[in-house]
């Protein structure tokens, strides 16, 4: 049987250079290659012309250098949000979106082709988990927006489809090579990673020396309440993921932030505004009020912004900083999954269009 191609572009920039040290190649080599993966954006060996030949062809046939395929764009006609639909080389489908803002240009990409977590309000979830997403996967969805965009990306939001502390390693991965001094260099506090709550894997990330901001998916104030809307949160219970956050805090310095989705008649009564006001009164935290982007599949509506307004008022009564999230690219169905839904609802998976 032939033997699988290993993925060159997961490859840290150390084991980079053990590998091609071990291949009797000079270290310069593997920093020439590792410039073509992660800074010039190569999608081909033939593309490294600063490579012997011969080396390029033994490269070529060891090694794989993985690459999406853009299969779907839309552009927001409100602001300039483009969402893409990636193949991937299995032709799997993810989707990741770019979005301008005044202090630069962000992406916020999938973690997984899938997810298992059941998120009630959630697209991302409809169909299960198909994979996890390999560190240049991820990678490959900056790479790819910047390549077809022509436009610097300075930050990263882990908040697309999937789960990212449920492909832990590969996430650790990836940050560790999208910071890599000798790739992008991008600045660890530029990035974002969101978690519906694994707690084990929250503390875990506390400790490995990169700090992210954190996003903790809350959604309601009490375990009953949660449970209703999150099947993880039989899991763990909310004291338990708390403690998470404020251990994350310690350890790194990090202001947390809580997403809290409001859903109509769900989540979003005073009396919820109150308890979550208690519940995160003291600490040094952000809260960003997410009306909830209602899905077909689903019932749920979202509140009145009269009821968001109301809320965040509530909540700076127990002094807690409140963000309601700009929606953008509203007009695409730019948030959570909904592009990479209805694509494999229609059976087109993996065709150009
Ligand atoms: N699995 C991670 C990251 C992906 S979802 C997490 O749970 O945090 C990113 C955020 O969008 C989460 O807070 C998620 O709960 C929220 N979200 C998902 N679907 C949504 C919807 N239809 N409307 C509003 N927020 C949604």
């Amino acid at each position: 049987m032939l033997e699988e191609k290993k993925d060159l572009k997961s490859f840290s920039f150390e084991e980079l250079t053990e590998e091609f040290l071990a291949l009797g190649e000079k270290k310069f080599r593997a920093t020439q290659v590792f410039d073509w993966l992660h800074k010039r954006g190569a999608v081909d060996f033939s593309q490294m012309t600063n490579l012997p030949a011969g080396l390029r062809g033994k490269l070529a046939e060891a090694y794989t250098i993985v690459s999406l395929r853009e299969v779907t764009r839309l552009n927001s006609a409100q602001d300039e949000t483009v969402k893409f639909l990636f193949a991937l080389p299995d032709d799997k489908v993810i989707e990741s979106v770019f979005m301008k803002y005044k202090h630069g240009n962000s992406v916020c990409i999938s973690s997984q082709a899938g997810c298992r977590m059941g998120c009630r309000f959630c697209a991302s979830t409809l169909g299960g988990l198909e994979r996890n997403l390999l560190p240049s996967e991820m990678l490959e969805q900056i790479y790819r927006i910047q390549e077809l965009t022509g436009e610097r990306v300075s930050n990263v939001v882990v908040m697309g489809t999937g789960e990212p502390m449920d492909n832990y390693d590969n996430l650790v991965k990836f940050l560790r090579l999208i910071c890599a001094p000798e790739g992008q260099n991008m600045s660890i506090r530029n990035i974002t990673v969101s978690t519906c709550g694994i707690v084990e894997n929250m503390r875990r990330l506390a400790e490995e020396g990169l700090p992210v901001t954190l996003a903790l998916s809350l959604h309601a104030p009490n375990d009953e309440a949660r449970r209703r809307l999150m099947p993880v949160a039989n899991k763990y219970a909310l004291k338990d993921v708390l403690a998470a956050c404020d251990y994350y805090f310690e350890q790194t310095g990090r202001r947390i932030s809580y997403e809290y989705s409001l859903v109509a008649g769900e989540n979003d009564t005073e009396a919820e505004a109150d308890a979550l006001g208690k519940l995160l009164k003291g600490k040094n935290c952000h809260v960003n009020l997410i009306p909830v982007n209602p899905i077909k599949e689903r019932e749920y509506k979202q509140s009145s912004f009269k009821n968001v307004l109301n809320f965040r008022k509530r909540l700076e009564k127990y002094k807690i900083n409140v963000t309601i999230r700009r929606e953008l690219g509203a007009d695409i169905g730019a948030a959570c999954g909904q592009l990479r839904k209805s694509h494999l609802d229609s059976g087109t998976q993996g065709d150009e269009v």
